[in-house]
Order: structure tokens, then sequence, then C-alpha cells
């Protein structure tokens, strides 16, 4: 399939682009690390070289106060400049074009520095930002263009501000946090001041030779956010300011709607671009949930915007846009929206990765190379771990057979595809079948070795994998207990009164799986989560959001007694913790497992006893490792090392087990 839409070139102006794919600016952590500009010049090289048309990079503050975390990612010195030629060079010999995203974070930055329009606190952030006097004003403006300048100087093609998130020049224009009663609040016109002081002082600094992007908030999602009148006029005064793109986002930081997470239906946001496309005469992109080229092409057709940017699909696979011009999209790592090995480390402070792909933003340290002793490998198990093993493996030169004891590929991370919102998992199972049959990888399913039928081989990697543990429990083999595998699966089906034993990712999983409405439509989704598709009410918000209902009664329970769902991703748990309670599954934490019976499961809470009515219990509590090949490989002296599950089943993923098997197939 060709995608003549996608690679039609645009003139900007300044830059003529090959084609409508921009890289997003994505915060890699790679911005704030000692040997960052070099990491940042072979992540954003790749990309390059596989030719996206545009890149932006990761936010960099303009100054102190900006800083989300103090005293990192700043911009703003003539030796970061010449720090930051590395990545320009590295982008510019690929044929590539890069813009330096600023973003100063305003009251979002979590230290005592921290700024804004008014002296109100977020729901974020420990700190109350101080409130900017005139003077203030005038120095941040000021350092959002010495910034700009410094990326000229430093080799950019121009520059990105981050107008949007409720970051602070989001926050001069929204009146839900700009409360100032001087030339910069009240009115829009005074709202907008800051924004597009900005952009005319840059235009200005820079001249013809320099892009200047900007990234509008198109429905902030919050109480008091713009209103949809003033993101056109925002718009329009932008190209009279001198921009010359306006990129899309939608939704604050705080908003408590999810805008990015797999839930959020496919290309779910591009309709709101399209009405900003009708009203303004600047190019304009758009973006939120486009993972394909399938999907990137149809926004264009459609006529929804100028542009398209992916971001996370970039970090899983570097050469998207190859893959896509030379028709081979099947040949593509799907990003699955999951957020755990990219958004979640950026608020564990650690460099992103990510899930399906290890290599993203560790390209000088994680490298594939050809073996010099090609070796007959066994890989035992074709989970993630075993997967991820045999096809690196193979790719360097070894001679890999890969068993599978069920009929397909894939182990536990199948099961997770049944699970609504999870779907796009299939795509990764789909990359690894491709993968498999291009580095010549010998899958033979339905097999389970044993120690007699890996003799032959040099080294045997087994990925064996987890199975659930069963909790010694009074009534436990009862007839209504089932395991997750066997609901996930449709081996059983579930009552209408169903008990969850443990409330880890799997027994949310679950939960959402037994309470699924049934419909994915972009509709119900605006529906559930109180977007207005009107946009007639300020920040795009409906706050009579449609309760949800869910056709049976189902219960989370666990031990501990903390909040449920505590453990669960910091991007994403939020979200699945409001679908449950809105579907009405009740969290029960603090319970002390007595037995089951037909009635239901017994248990203590409190020291009370309390009967949770149920004809079907599942039991989600965790896994126990499947290691005995391993152990019997040993005692026959057979080379081989264990992976994944098999290792550790106690917090695995498939994230760990990826990386895991990745870097073993490195060491081989
Ligand atoms: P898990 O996170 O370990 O949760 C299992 C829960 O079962 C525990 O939190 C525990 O809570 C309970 N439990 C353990 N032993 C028990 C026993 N003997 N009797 C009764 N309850 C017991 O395991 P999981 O939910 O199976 O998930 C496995 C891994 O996959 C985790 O690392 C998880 O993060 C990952 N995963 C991730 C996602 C995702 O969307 N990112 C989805 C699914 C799974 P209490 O003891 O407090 O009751
Ligand atoms: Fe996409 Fe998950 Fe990779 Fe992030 S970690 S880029 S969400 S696949």
């Amino acid at each position: 399939m060709t995608y003549p839409k996608l690679f039609t070139p645009l003139d900007l102006g300044p830059l003529v682009l090959g084609n409508r794919l921009v890289m997003g600016a994505m915060h890699t952590g790679l911005e704030e690390v000692p040997d960052g500009a070099t990491r940042m010049a072979a992540f954003y090289g790749a990309r390059a070289r596989a030719g996206v048309g545009l890149i932006v990079t990761g936010g960099f503050a303009p100054n102190r106060e900006g800083a989300a975390i103090e005293g990192l990612g700043i911009f703003g010195s003539s030796e970061q400049a010449e720090e930051h030629r590395v990545i320009t060079n590295a982008v510019h010999r690929e044929g590539g074009a890069i813009l330096l995203q600023i973003l100063h974070a305003g009251g979002y930055a979590r230290h005592a520095l921290a700024v804004a329009p008014s002296a109100q606190p977020t729901p974020l952030c420990p700190v109350i930002p101080r409130a900017l006097d005139e003077d203030d004003i005038e120095r941040t403006i000021e350092d959002h263009v010495g910034c700009a300048r410094l990326a000229k100087h430093a080799g950019y093609d121009g520059v990105e501000f981050i107008g949007s998130g409720g970051y602070l020049i989001d926050a001069f224009l929204a009146p839900r946090t700009n409360r100032r009663q001087d030339r910069w609040g009240g009115g829009f016109e005074n709202r907008s001041r800051f924004g597009l002081e900005i952009v005319r002082r840059t235009s200005r600094a820079l001249g013809t030779g320099a892009v200047v992007s900007f990234r509008l908030s198109l429905a902030d999602l919050v109480v008091d956010g713009s209103s949809w009148e003033e993101t056109v006029a925002m718009a329009r005064a932008l190209k009279d300011a001198g921009a010359h793109m306006i990129s899309s986002t939608f939704g604050w930081h705080e908003a408590r709607v999810p805008t990015i997470a797999a839930i959020v239906p496919s290309a779910g946001f591009t309709w709101i671009t399209r009405r900003l496309r009708e009203a303004v005469d600047l190019p304009v992109v758009a973006s939120n949930r486009i993972n394909s080229p399938e999907l990137a092409e149809a926004v264009l057709a459609r006529g929804d915007a100028d542009l398209v940017a992916l971001a996370r699909p970039f970090l899983a696979d570097p050469d998207f846009v190859l893959k896509a011009r030379e028709g081979r999209a099947d040949d593509i790592n799907t990003c699955i929206a999951c957020n755990q090995a990219c958004l979640d480390s950026v608020f564990r402070q650690e460099v992103v990765s990510c899930l399906v792909n290890p290599f993203a933003c560790h390209e000088t340290l994680v490298r594939l190379f050809p073996t010099s002793s090609p070796r007959k490998v066994a890989v035992v198990g074709a989970g993630p771990g075993g997967l991820a093993c045999a096809v690196t493996a193979a790719q360097r030169g070894h001679e890999i057979t890969l068993f599978e004891g069920g009929d397909a590929i894939g182990g536990q991370f199948r099961l997770a595809a049944h699970v609504p919102g999870k779907e796009e998992y299939a795509e990764t199972l789909r990359y690894f079948r491709r993968r498999l049959q291009q580095t010549g990888v010998r899958v033979r399913l339905n097999e389970t070795p044993d120690v007699a039928d890996l003799v032959g081989f040099a080294h045997v990697v087994v990925a064996t994998g987890t199975r659930p543990r069963v909790p010694s429990l009074r009534g436990v083999d009862h007839a209504m207990v089932v395991s997750y595998i066997d609901v996930l699966s449709g081996r059983r089906q579930a009552g209408d009164k169903v008990a969850i034993i443990g409330a880890g990712g799997v027994g949310f999983d679950v939960a959402e799986f037994l309470t699924d409405p049934g419909h994915h439509d972009l509709e119900s989704f605006q529906c559930e989560w109180g977007i207005d598709a009107t946009l007639t009410r300020r920040g795009g918000l409906n706050l009579q959001a449609a309760p949800a209902h869910a056709s049976r009664q189902v219960v989370l329970l666990q031990r501990k007694t903390g909040k449920i769902g505590k453990d669960l991703a910091r991007t994403t748990g939020w979200i699945r913790r409001a679908a449950l309670v809105r579907r009405g599954v009740q969290m029960l934490a603090g319970v002390d497992y007595q037995y089951i019976d037909d009635l239901g499961v017994h248990v203590l809470v409190g020291g009370e006893p309390r009967l949770i009515d149920a004809n079907t219990v599942v039991l989600c509590a965790g896994q126990e490792a499947r290691r005995e090949l391993f152990d019997d490989l040993r005692k026959h002296d057979i080379a081989a090392t264990l992976i994944g599950g098999a290792e550790s089943a106690s917090g695995l993923d498939a994230q760990r087990a990826i990386a895991q098997g990745t870097r073993l197939a490195l060491q081989l």
C-alpha cells in the first residue's frame, strides 16, 4: 500500500518538508543526563535517516524558573548551544530537519523557583508558584527569545513553543490559572499577550530562515480552560505574529480525561484539529493515538490536518517512515500505547525507552552487531521474552530454534489482546511473526522439549514463563472458581456476580474485561469521559458525563489495606480505576480470605465476617515461575539461561521480559 498524502512534500516557508510526518516532541530524559547530546544525536539521527519529515526535540526550559526539575533541562548558554551541534549535525547529515522545543513548565515546575501568572497551586505540584510581576514577564519573554536565538546558533531549523498542557504560556491563556487584573490578565486579548509577544519577538529575532511552530491546546479538558472561540482567535493571532505552523494537543496534565492512553480511540481527537484547520490559514498538525501509516494517511485524506505528528511510534520503531514509504507497513513495530517504558519512566525520572523496542533512547549503549561465532541455540517458550531473544539472536547470525508448547506464539501476552483497550497488543505479535520469518527462526509449535530433545544445542534459553498462583484456600477447587486465563481466553464464561481474588494488573484486566460495555466508538468515549463534542463549553469539557453501566456485579478483592490500584502505572492507573468505579465495580481492601462455598467468598474485613456474594470467583493472585526445565538442564550440565517470568515471576511484565530477552541475545 502506498500513502500518497503522507508522502506529499510541504512548503513551510523557511523549510520544505519531504513528507507530512512529524516526530512530535517527547520528553526522553536524555535532555537531563550528562551524555545526553550524544545520545540524542544517535536517537534523532536514526529517525532522520529513515526519512521523517520534521523532528521536534523534547522540551528545554528557557530559564531556571521554567525547568520542570530544578536545574535540569535548561537551554540557556552558548556552551549548551555548542553541545547541541552534534544533534543538529546528525539530523542534517541524514537529510532531516529538527526544531528545538521550548517549554517553560510554569506552575508545573516541581521546585521552589516555580512561577505562574497567578500564585495558585496546581493539583500536580506541591509548590505554590510565585506570581510573575511586570518585570519578570518582560524578562521571561526575552528568555524565550534568547533560547530561540541559541537554538538557531546550535543549528536547529527553528523552534516550537509549547503553548499547551497547562504550562506557562497556556496558564496565561486560560482563565483557570490567570487571575491577573493587569494587561496580562482579564480578557482574552490580555491573556493571549504573553504567548503572542513571545512568538512575535522570536519571529523577528530569527528572521526568515527559521521555522516557528506553536503547540496549541485545542481542548484543555479542564474547568475554566480556553473556549473554542478563544482557541481559534489565538491560532489566527499566532499567524499574524509570525508562526509557521500550529501543532495540536489536547488536555492539560491535570485533566482527568485520557488523551493518549490505549483506551482512547484511534485518531480520536483529529476531528477538533479539522475544526481548527477550517478556521485558520496556517498548516496544522494532528496528533494523539495515531500509530500506523494507514491512520495517518486517513487523517490527511479526510482533511483533518496538513501534517501528522507521531511521538511514541517513533520510539517503537525508528524506521516507521522508511517502512511506510516502501509499502512495508506490516514490518512496523507498532506502539501499543501502554506508556510503560516511556511516559511512566518520565515520572520515575528515568531515561525513557519502549516496551516493544528496548533500543530506543539507548542507541549508544545497546548495540546490535553480528556474532563472530554463530551457534545453535534453542529458545524454549514463545512469550515476549523468548520471542525478543529468538529474533535478536537470529538477526545476529545465530541458528535459532524456538519451541512453544501452545499452538501459537505470544504466551500470556496473547491474553492481554483480549482486554478491552489492549487490542493493539496483537500488533506486537504480528510484528514478531514477521521478524521470525525474516530472521529465519525455526518455530516448533505444540512442542515441549525435555532435556533429551535439547542435548544438541550449544545453549538453551529457558523462557517458559509462569503459571497462575492458586491460593491455598478452602473451597478453591469449587466449580465456580476459575483462573484469569480461563476467563480472558474465553474458555469459561463468568456469571452475573463475580468476585476477583487479587487486584494487581491482571485483576484490573479481568474486571475491565467483565464489565466492558461493548462499544468503543468515539461517541461512547466522549460520552464516558465528558468531552464536549459541540466544543461550546469552556475547556471542551462536558461535566454531565454519562455514567457507564455494567451488565454484571464485580467485586475486586485484595488483602493489603492500601487503596486498590495504588501500584498500577502512574499514567494509566488513574484511568483504569476511574473507569471501573464508573461501571460500579466494588473494590474491597484489607480482606482476610476464609473459604469459598456455593454462596461466594467468605472473608473477614476488620475482623468482621462478610460474604462476597458470587457465582464466579476469578483467581488473579499472581504467578509462579515455571523453571522445572531449567533445573533439569542444570542437572545434565547443559548450558542454559533463564529469562522472564521463569526467572522471576514477581512483578514480571512484558517490558522486563522483552528487555531481558534482547539483552541476553546481544550477549550470546
Ligand atoms: P500481581 O501484580 O503480583 O498481583 C497479584 C495480587 O494477588 C497481589 O497484588 C496480591 O495482593 C494478590 N495475591 C498474591 N498472592 C495471593 C494469595 N496467595 N492469595 C490471595 N491473593 C494473593 O500479579 P498480576 O496481577 O498477575 O500481574 C502480574 C504482572 O503483570 C505484574 O507485574 C503486573 O504489573 C503485570 N501486568 C501489567 C499490566 C498492565 O496493564 N501494565 C496488566 C496486567 C499485568 P494481596 O496479597 O494484597 O491481595
Ligand atoms: Fe508505545 Fe508502550 Fe513503547 Fe511507549 S512503551 S512507545 S506506549 S509501545
